[in-house]
Order: structure tokens, then C-alpha cells, then sequence
């Protein structure tokens, strides 16, 4: 960011001394010499002008989209996060039992047996979002979270092959 900012103060100084060159020039000129003055000197001020806005316009918007991405990204980490809390939760491994439990060890999409693991069909990403859970002790009241029926026994492989995997790390 250093760098595109000295580019654009740069720009800035050429853009203001040829504006500076340019007035103090056509005090002493005559209209002739002002006319063709417009088009030889002003032609190079338009140019210094333009490629200053170009810029200017360009580096805000660098500037814009890097500012969102590092919002996304906090906001992406804080999620994992709270996901990695639920997780650690000793309800959570109550809950993943009552699954086995009620289900059986086998990938329910595949049959498979090994490198199970704990789907929730209403996706966690999506229960946290729709009654907007902000801490750990609001997951504690969301029956969905913890609802057996919520629960799937799936595959490793099945398990990354759900639409909800995006939300996993
Ligand atoms: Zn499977």
C-alpha cells in the first residue's frame, strides 16, 4: 500500500505543478499564444490529470476490495472458531453418541464403515445464522443443534461431498 500511495502523491505533484505552470504562463501570453498554448500545454496537463484519476480511482478500489477480504477473512475465522467451541462442547459428544447410537456405525450414504462421521442435516453453519447464535451459551437453548433427527452418519468422503462442507475447514 506504501508504494501505490507515493505513486499517487507523486502523480499529485506532477498534476499540481504543471496546473502552477500552466496559470503562470498564461498571464503573460497573448490570446494567441494562449490559444495555442491551450492545446500543447493543456494537452499534457489533461494526460498528468487523467492518469492521476485513473489511479486514484484504481488504489481506492485496491484499497476497497483488500479492506472486504480482511473483513471476510476475520469473519470466516470467528466462525471457525465458534464452530471448534460447539465442537468441544461435551454435548456435542453426547449428541454424536445418541447418533451412533440411534443410527448404527455406517456411512448412511455409502454403507461404508470406516472414518465416520457426525453430519447434521440442517447444517450448523445454517442453524447458527438462522437464529443467529452469537455465543456459546446460546447454543445450549437451540434444540435443533442437539436434535438426534438432525443427526447423519456419513463417510469422511459423503461428509465432503455435502453442500454444507464449504463451512468446514
Ligand atoms: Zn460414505
Amino acid at each position: 500500500m506504501i508504494i501505490e500511495d507515493e505513486k499517487l502523491s507523486l502523480l499529485k505533484e506532477k498534476l499540481d505543478l504543471l496546473e502552477v505552470l500552466e496559470k503562470s504562463k498564461r498571464k503573460s501570453m497573448s490570446w494567441k499564444e494562449k490559444l495555442i498554448n491551450f492545446f500543447s500545454v493543456n494537452q499534457e496537463l489533461q494526460k498528468a490529470r487523467s492518469t492521476y484519476n485513473d489511479n486514484l480511482s484504481f488504489i481506492t478500489a485496491v484499497k476497497e476490495e483488500r479492506e472486504r477480504t480482511q473483513l471476510r477473512t476475520t469473519q470466516w475465522n470467528q466462525y471457525q472458531q465458534f464452530r471448534n467451541d460447539i465442537q468441544n462442547l461435551p454435548r456435542y459428544t453426547i449428541w454424536k453418541n445418541a447418533v451412533y447410537a440411534k443410527k448404527g456405525r455406517k456411512c448412511e450414504s455409502c454403507n461404508k464403515s470406516g472414518n465416520l462421521e457426525v453430519h447434521h442435516i440442517r447444517s450448523l453453519h445454517s442453524i447458527v445464522r438462522a437464529y443467529q447464535i452469537g455465543n456459546i451459551k446460546e447454543t445450549k437453548m437451540q434444540v435443533l443443534l442437539w436434535d438426534v433427527n438432525n443427526g447423519q452418519i456419513l463417510c469422511k468422503e459423503c461428509h465432503d461431498r455435502t453442500n454444507s462442507s464449504i463451512y468446514r475447514v
